[in-house]
């Protein structure tokens, strides 16, 4: 017999044209599962629902389900990594990220198995790709997080940083993205989801042309092309000025400042040299569109004992950040935690291996 499809990611408009059952009842159907995490679909008729329209529904889908092997929570922050098991036997990394407002968080989804890019920095560039992830498998780890949460606690947003290049997966991550914000689904309002690329312009004209509001993170590594070339392979298929292009066009139709990460790695890209080429790509951007992008420089995190790098010391750092506060580049040093049960930045590779 072949498994039913799993429900999770649908909206209750794609219910009823599956099921031929009434709007009230789907949406019924569909909020029990996100927001009352209800996994038996046929279990119980939600209130003003109609059985025979659930019965309908449960012959068609069931819920399918994210394992979870492990939950770390950092003895230095309160950030909580989980190792999620798929239904295959696969394993990714989910991290629960506190906010500054109590009570609120952040979910760093992974939207695939690995990942094809290999950026040097970076744990899961090493693992390759095994898959993407179905969308239904992205927006279930935010029901995994959530369905843990505390009493009057609740998820604020979700960014799309964790195992894989989303951009690599656009279809699967702008569906999970409707139903991440549908009032059904998880109801996270659209400017608080945010899309993290190392660089891949024909997904950033997608997520552009789908009409979601969603904001726009690119991971910039180096602005001199020798440099990234050397840090993302995908620099040379991708050179930054096609995705710069890309995220330009973006910010025209969204109005939205997208963020330019950068991770400061001791010796490689910190120089004066890295600060100037830097400060011209974030002018050039804001002369092209009239919209100044957040320059967000993020810690290196140890990716294993043949580490090839090491985090930039304080005193490189802080010549860095000045020499771009001096050409009038504002830059904010992101926290990036989680650290020691490897739920930083670049870190996550599920080690909790498959099928142990
Ligand atoms: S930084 Fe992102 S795109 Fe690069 S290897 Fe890691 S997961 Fe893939």
């Amino acid at each position: 017999m072949t498994a039913l499809p799993a429900i999770q990611p649908l909206r209750p408009e794609d219910v009823v044209a599956a099921c031929d059952v009434g709007i009230v009842t789907a949406r019924k159907v569909v909020a029990s599962i996100h927001q009352r995490f209800v996994d038996d679909v046929g279990a119980q008729v939600p209130r003003n629902a109609r059985r025979v329209e659930v019965d309908a529904i449960a012959a068609r889908y069931r819920v399918g389900a994210l394992r979870v092997v492990t939950r770390e929570a950092s003895a230095v922050d309160p950030f909580v990594k989980y190792v999620l098991e798929c239904e295959d036997g696969a394993r990714i990394e989910t991290v629960r990220i506190p906010l500054e407002k109590p009570g609120r968080f952040v979910v760093c989804v992974s939207s695939q198995v690995g990942c094809a890019i290999g950026c040097a920095f970076c744990a899961t560039g090493r693992l390759g790709l095994s898959r993407n992830l179905e969308a239904w498998e992205i927006v279930e780890q935010v029901r995994v997080v959530r369905r843990e949460l505390p009493p009057g606690t609740r998820v604020h947003g979700v960014v799309f940083q964790g195992m894989g290049e989303p951009l690599a997966n656009v279809d699967r991550v702008m569906q999970a993205i409707g139903v991440l914000h549908d009032p059904c689904g998880h109801a996270i309002e659209q400017r608080n989801i945010t899309v993290c690329t190392v660089g891949v312009p024909s997904g950033i004209r997608r997520l552009a042309a789908s009409g979601l509001r969603v904001r726009l993170g690119v991971s910039i590594a180096s602005a001199r092309p020798e440099v990234r070339r050397s840090l993302v392979p995908v620099q040379r298929s991708n050179p930054l000025d096609e995705v710069l292009e890309a995220a330009a066009e973006f910010v025209e139709v969204t109005g939205d400042a997208p963020m330019f990460a950068i991770t400061p790695l001791a010796g490689v890209n910190t120089a004066d040299a890295d600060a100037d080429a830097l400060a011209e790509i974030v002018r050039a951007f804001k002369a092209r569109t009239g919209v100044a992008p957040r320059l967000s420089l993020v810690p290196y995190n140890p990716i294993g004992d043949d580490d090839p790098f090491g985090r930039a010391s304080d005193e490189e750092y802080d010549r860095f950040h000045k020499r771009l506060a001096a050409i009038g580049v504002p830059v904010v040093r992101r926290y990036s935690g989680g650290g020691d049960v490897g739920a930083a930045c670049g870190q996550l590779v599920a080690r909790a291996t498959r099928g142990a």
